[in-house]
């Protein structure tokens, strides 16, 4: 028989407020342990949450970037559970009035050939059931890893840090399809600038729900949830899995049952954490300290007006307007670092494919090895715009603008000032070149036969002769012009 997957992801979002959502603390990481907290974020007794209004409105950029309807009035809640991690013995999240609701997204994706590349892409809208605040809990330190004792140590620094929850629909039918949405929700948010969309470090968590069923069926299988997905990567490998360990299940005959399974990398399987029957009833009621949370037109209007372009547009912007590959287009538009670095960039030297291929290849090559990020580069777009326009104008070869870059890179001088301390300096002299364009056109009687017999082609061999001949460093307009004078006479 054949089986069709059906997945949903519940992706949490951790929003880059300066303070906590209900408490006045610190979100910043890294600190000592429970140092950012306070009766709020510790669960004291007594103590009453505030809500932090710069989290409802990145919550609110978010919903309207993912298409949500925007809830006039939304309610927190209490999910109660126990956990060491959870002081309060319960969770502030929404339940039934979410924050906003019933959104839908259009991503670029595609299906996976066997060989592992993408093929067949397309444009395929997903449904967003719903999109919810909620708080952090706090962080586990098990083993007393830090102290060999064996022990579990809490830190409650991340207690109360900001979350959005993105509920799908389930709406994708393959790992590939899940992988794209993730990783097209990831861009989103980082240029929303609500979230900094680092995966590994937890900043993005990702539980996919797997089901399969018989193609064609309208009722649909029964729902694996595998937690903790905590890269793109591991999220693909963990939907490929679930889905063969099910259809495996099902075609012996067996029957599955809901529970929850977590990714085991090292064995590259899932395996199960608990069932539906361990499952928790959190016991959901409204938050009695918190009123329900008004968000009136106005509110909405002024986020609303302040969107930044999302991923999509500037990517369809950079191939219209500056006449881009799909292939360049992706890389630039990739982060808003990289997209308003390239359009500094153009802005400064008027030439679009130059600035592309000078990021894509030089750029992009001197940060890998330095393991920097564009937002730490030395070259400033005003510094690259500067260089390609001394290539433009013919004042240096491209050859010898790359062998500046690396050393503009590593110091953070202009193209100019390493030019003269280098005493790289061009030849432009008439006379010079007049006499090594001579001696070569002297040199190639064949060659300059065919030229004049219209082979036009050779002109680059002329051309790529004088540069050799000169290191690189004859002016390349000076050359073209002699050149066409001394190869036209007769
Ligand atoms: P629960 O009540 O268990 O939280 P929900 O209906 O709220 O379940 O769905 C949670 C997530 O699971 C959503 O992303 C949804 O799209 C997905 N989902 C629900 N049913 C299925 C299914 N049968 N197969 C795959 N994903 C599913
Ligand atoms: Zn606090
Ligand atoms: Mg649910």
């Amino acid at each position: 028989m054949d089986y069709e997957a059906v997945i949903g992801l519940e992706v949490h979002v951790q929003l880059l407020t300066k303070s906590k959502i209900f408490c006045g603390c610190s979100t910043t990481f890294g600190g000592p342990a429970n140092t950012n907290v306070c009766p709020v974020c510790l669960g004291l007794p007594g103590a009453l949450p505030v809500l932090n209004r710069e989290a409802v409105t990145m919550a609110i950029r978010a919903g309207l970037a993912l298409g949500c309807r925007i809830n006039p009035q939304s309610i927190f809640a209490r999910k109660n559970y126990f956990y060491p991690d959870l002081p309060k013995g319960y969770q502030i999240s929404m339940y039934e009035q979410p924050l906003a609701q019933a959104g839908r997204i259009e991503v670029r994706t595609g299906e996976r050939s066997e060989v592992g590349n993408i093929v067949n892409r397309k444009r395929k809208t997903f449904r967003i059931d719903r999109v919810h605040m909620e708080e952090d809990a706090g962080k586990l330190i098990h083993d007393g890893s830090h102290d060999g004792s064996g022990r579990s140590w809490v830190d409650f620094n991340r207690s109360g840090v900001p979350l959005l929850e993105i509920v799908s629909e389930p709406d994708f039918r393959s790992s590939q399809e899940a992988y794209d949405y993730m990783s097209h929700l990831r861009k989103t948010v980082i240029y929303l600038g609500v979230c900094d969309g680092n995966l590994e470090e937890g900043s993005m968590r990702c539980d996919a729900n797997v089901s399969v069923r018989p193609r064609g069926a309208d009722k649909l299988g029964t729902k694996i949830e595998v937690k903790n997905l905590n890269s793109l990567r591991f999220l693909q490998k963990a939907i490929d899995y679930e889905i063969q360990r099910q259809i495996k299940v099902i075609s012996e005959g067996g029957t599955l049952t809901q529970e929850t399974r977590l990714w085991d990398e090292e064995r590259s399987s899932t395996f199960a954490m608990r069932s539906k029957e361990e499952a928790h009833d959190y016991r959901y009621f409204p938050e009695p300290d918190l009123r329900p949370l008004e968000i009136n037109e106005a509110w909405l209007a002024e986020v609303q007006s302040s969107m930044p372009e999302l991923p999509d547009t500037k990517y369809a912007r950079f191939v219209s307007e500056y006449g881009l590959g799909e292939g360049d287009a992706t890389l630039l538009s990739a982060s808003p670092d990289w997209a308003d670095y390239y359009e500094a960039t153009v802005a400064e030297c008027r030439n679009a494919k130059a600035a592309a291929n000078w990021m894509i290849t030089e750029l992009t090559s001197e940060l890998k090895n330095a393991g920097k990020t564009i937002a730490e580069c030395s070259v400033t777009p005003p510094r690259l715009g500067e260089l390609i326009r001394l290539i433009d104008t013919g004042e240096i070869s491209g050859k010898i603008a790359k062998s500046l870059f690396p050393e503009m890179f590593s110091t953070g001088a202009t193209a100019p000032v390493i030019l003269c301390r280098k005493g790289v300096s061009q030849i432009s002299d008439e006379g010079e070149l007049s006499r090594v364009i001579e001696e070569i056109v002297g040199a190639h009687p064949a060659q300059v036969e065919s030229f004049r017999a219209g082979k036009s082609k050779l002109f680059g061999f002329f051309v790529g002769e004088v540069m050799k001949r000169t290191k690189g460093q004859a002016n390349p307009q000076k050359v073209n012009e002699l050149l066409k004078n001394s190869l036209e006479k007769f």
